[in-house]
């Protein structure tokens, strides 16, 4: 359903009364303003993509109502941002912050703490504070959306100067997708990478720049990210140390010309030599973009149509059913397909693409799709509007693979290399068999590592399926360390699990980023449990899955 009743009632955070959470919630509302504050009492709404809820994960993988907010605030500038943060630290009310909440396949909106407040940063606080043209950089706060960033470079009339790197759906927000490290498809792919200094109110309300933000009157803030001193920017992503209010982003220069390329293969076992010849050509810089190397499968479930159109029997699709529908698509029969973009004037980019082409042949079999023969609703001119800085929402489509379509993702990273693909592909193939989910990988092409996305959708309303996608996503995640393996990002519920995969010297690096938690976060108020962090108010009581 869309809209359904809290069965379990307003979710006080655990460790204050109703009444003493609700007189907390009647002074946060005198002190930022009645519409500001918003209880989640009685029912909550799921929506879809472009009128997500900010209260809970549309598409839960646990009960619904566990990872869900008791409130959600709305700051509008860095002062009631300062003062939300004080009035946690005096209730002990966890906080947990989004810029919009779309982390879909990663826990949506959701807090990990059953009760936080959720901050809402993204409703008021979504000015694009500067673009510099000269620069090629920029500087936004929380609500700044990829579409935002991208129509105001048209309105500008700076389009044709300078692109934006968005990642599949442009509906996220600049900073959120970056603090979680996401990744885009141009040569700007690498998110956080990419960014140049942030702005951040730590847990007990004070506020530093990083970088060259920390000297008064900088004008290289955006131009050079680390400033003098420790490079504190890292503590801040994928982590509950601060609230990012501001960040530098650099945009990248228009190369004068693109051209998207898109080359298929024919048998699942031209995936490992695939990958030993896209290394050296990625790591030189001759395939440029963040490209991917998508599974057959995964092609045809972007058409869109629900999978029952093809098949409906048990258990993964058989390869000789999804071989057989894709005979109608663009694609043609393949096992799998790599979508990439050269960039430059025409004769830069024929001096890439004939290397390039005759690499791939190497590979028989191996069939380069022209693509003035691909209509225009085809998935390819998607691919080729994101990896030239153009947001779009087309990815979106193989959600519908299952009614009450949710997913969510397992994403390890590894070289790139075939011997790490075949062993990555092979462990995830035996554990979706296992758990009876069609498996759909695509390897997102970086620099010198790939992350390979595998996205498991399951019916959210059914609870078997969930608790299925939860197995199988657990196995692999421990299956994949035990190979060497570990998940670049991951869902609120797995965490913990990622977290301790992690594990090097006993345990050093969670026991180091405690550290910095309980001397940031003394009083444990913010996003505890996010990343598998847990303040010492919380630690070892339970609260890790
Ligand atoms: P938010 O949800 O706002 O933020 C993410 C997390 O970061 C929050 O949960 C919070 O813990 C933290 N955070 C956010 N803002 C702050 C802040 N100001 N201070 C402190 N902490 C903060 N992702 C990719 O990277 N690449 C893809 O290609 C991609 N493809 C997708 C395709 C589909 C079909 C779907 C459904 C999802 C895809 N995603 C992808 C995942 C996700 O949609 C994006 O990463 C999205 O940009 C994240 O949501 P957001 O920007 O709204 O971040």
């Amino acid at each position: 359903p869309d809209t359904y009743s809290l069965e379990r009632g307003l979710p006080i955070p655990q460790g204050i009364s109703k009444k003493a959470f609700l007189s907390a919630i009647e002074e946060l509302k005198s002190a930022i303003g009645n519409e500001n504050v918003q209880l989640n009492e009685k029912e909550v709404k799921n929506g879809w993509y472009m009128e997500h809820p900010n209260t809970h994960d549309m598409m839960p993988l646990l009960d619904a109502e566990e990872f869900i907010a008791s409130a959600v605030v709305y700051p509008g500038s860095v002062a009631e941002v300062q003062l939300i943060v004080r009035w946690a630290n005096q209730h002990l009310i966890p906080l947990f912050p989004i810029s919009i909440g779309r982390n879909l396949g990663y826990g949506g909106a959701a807090p990990r703490v059953r009760g936080s407040v959720t901050m809402d940063l993204g409703r008021r606080m979504n000015k694009i504070l500067d673009i510099n043209a000269e620069n090629y950089t920029c500087l936004v706060e929380p609500g700044v959306t990829y579409y935002a960033l991208h129509e105001e470079l048209v309105r500008r009339g700076l389009q044709d100067k300078m692109w934006i790197d968005c990642p599949d759906l442009g509906g996220g927000s600049v900073i959120g997708n970056a603090l979680d490290r996401g990744v885009g498809y141009t040569p700007y792919g690498d998110h956080w990478g990419m960014h140049s200094g942030l702005e951040v109110v730590l847990p007990t309300g004070e506020l530093v720049r990083t970088g060259m933000g920390a000297l008064e009157g900088a004008n290289t803030w955006q131009c050079f990210p680390y400033g003098f001193g420790p490079y504190n920017d890292g503590i801040f992503s994928q982590s509950n140390f601060g609230i990012v209010t501001k960040m530098g982003m650099t945009l990248m220069p228009n190369p004068g010309g693109y051209e998207s390329f898109m080359y298929t293969f024919q048998h699942d076992s031209d995936l490992g030599p695939l990958m030993d010849i896209i290394r050296p050509l990625r790591i030189s810089n001759i395939l440029e973009n963040v490209a991917q190397v998508r599974h057959g499968l995964q092609t045809l479930s972007v058409k869109g149509h629900p999978r029952t159109k093809y098949w409906s029997g048990k258990g993964p699709m058989p390869e000789s059913v999804y071989r057989e529908h894709l005979k109608e698509t663009a694609t043609g029969d393949c096992a799998w397909v790599y979508y990439g973009m050269a960039y430059g004037p025409p004769h830069i980019r024929a001096h890439k693409l004939a290397i390039i082409d005759s690499e791939f042949h190497r590979i028989a079999g191996c069939k380069k799709i022209d693509p003035a023969t691909m209509p225009k609703d085809e998935y390819f001119w998607s691919r080729d509007r994101i990896a030239s800085g153009t947001p779009d929402l087309e990815e979106l489509k193989w959600v519908n693979w299952m009614p009450n379509g949710a997913h969510i993702a397992f994403s390890p990273v590894s070289p790139i290399s075939g011997k790490d693909a075949e062993a990555l592909y092979t462990m995830a193939k035996r554990r979706h068999t296992e758990q009876g989910f069609d498996l759909m990988p695509a390897f997102c092409v970086g620099l010198r590592e790939m992350h390979l996305i595998v996205e498991i959708v399951y019916d959210a309303q059914d609870g078997d399926m969930r608790r299925r996608a939860e197995r199988c996503l657990r196995d692999m995640i421990d299956d994949a360390a035990a190979l060497g393996y570990g998940e670049y990002r991951t869902h609120l519920a797995l965490m913990d699990q990622v977290a301790a995969t992690y594990n090097f010297n006993d345990g050093a690096l969670m026991k180091l980023n405690n550290t910095l938690k309980d001397a940031l976060d003394p009083n444990g108020i913010l996003a505890p449990g996010r990343c598998g962090i847990w303040p010492a108010r919380y630690r070892g009581r339970g609260w890790e899955l």
